[in-house]
């Protein structure tokens, strides 16, 4: 069965227009899927009825076969450890360094008193030093999160979700907040990462002409409904 099956997925958030309708797709080879679509499109809302941070009103999500709309608050929480999710403002502690920053992926979304509190195994820290070097940031591990720069905070959030070792990836306008030389090299950097974990990833990207360079497969969103599929080069208008 697909890593990923979505099907028939609406939400109505009782405004009296569905901010998603009927959104059906798979995804199971290991590609990056851009989400793009105008503001207002219910990009945000698929990406988030995925891991529950949006109920779905109705359809199913299916991860690995598991359906997780029906998924108990426990086993959900189970689920989550199994998605990273990577924000458009990087949702970092700012108290923290980028070593503890990156380490809390292990334990999923805690505060920081029990952030700090946790006792990393050396495999964990090992781990997160790689994971630094892989994202550019050798030799910041000790700097505040609140000293870095925007592209500097993105790597952060991305090794951060690689330290869950998840098994699908979920990125929430990664680059928006990014001038466009440093989206570039989050993009670029998103597509190494996912390539080498051959993982799945969903990005919900504003920009169509950084999803059409960067992504293996365009989903178009329109007012709710998904209104494109394929390949960037079978993509002859934007929206
Ligand atoms: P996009 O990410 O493409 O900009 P969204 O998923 O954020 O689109 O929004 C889709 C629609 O749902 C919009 O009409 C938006 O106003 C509405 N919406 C999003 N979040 C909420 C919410 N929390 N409450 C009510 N309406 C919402
Ligand atoms: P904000 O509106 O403050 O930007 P978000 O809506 O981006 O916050 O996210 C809400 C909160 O949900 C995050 O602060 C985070 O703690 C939590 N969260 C986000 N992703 C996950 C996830 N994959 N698993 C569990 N919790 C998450």
């Amino acid at each position: 069965k697909p890593l990923l099956e979505i099907t028939d997925l609406a939400k109505d958030y009782g405004t009296g227009r569905r901010a998603l309708d009927s959104v059906t797709f798979t995804v199971d080879t290991p590609q990056l899927v851009g989400i793009i679509g105008s503001s207002g499109a219910g990009k945000s809302t698929l990406i988030r009825c995925i891991n529950r941070l949006v109920e779905p009103t109705s359809g199913s999500v299916r991860l690995m076969g598991t359906d997780i709309p029906s998924l108990s608050p426990g086993e959900l929480r189970k689920m989550r450890r199994q998605i990273g999710m990577i924000f458009q403002e990087y949702n970092l502690v700012e108290r923290l360094t980028v070593m503890q920053n990156v380490l809390t992926g292990r334990l999923g979304y805690v505060g920081f008193w029990t952030s700090l509190r946790y006792r990393y195994s050396a495999e964990d820290i090992r781990y997160a030093y790689a994971l630094l070097e892989r994202v550019g940031l050798a030799g910041f591990e000790n700097r505040r999160a609140d000293a870095l720069s925007g592209g500097q905070r993105q790597r952060v959030g991305i090794a951060r979700a690689l330290m869950q070792r998840p098994k699908l990836l979920l990125l929430d306008e990664p680059t928006a907040s990014l001038d466009p030389s440093t989206s570039r090299q989050i993009m670029q950097l998103a597509q190494g990462v996912i390539e080498e974990q051959k993982m799945p990833a969903l990005i919900n990207i504003h920009d169509v002409s950084l999803a059409r360079a960067f992504c293996d497969r365009i989903i178009g969103m329109r007012d709710g409904e998904l209104v494109f599929d394929g390949a960037p080069a079978e993509l002859t208008h934007a929206r």
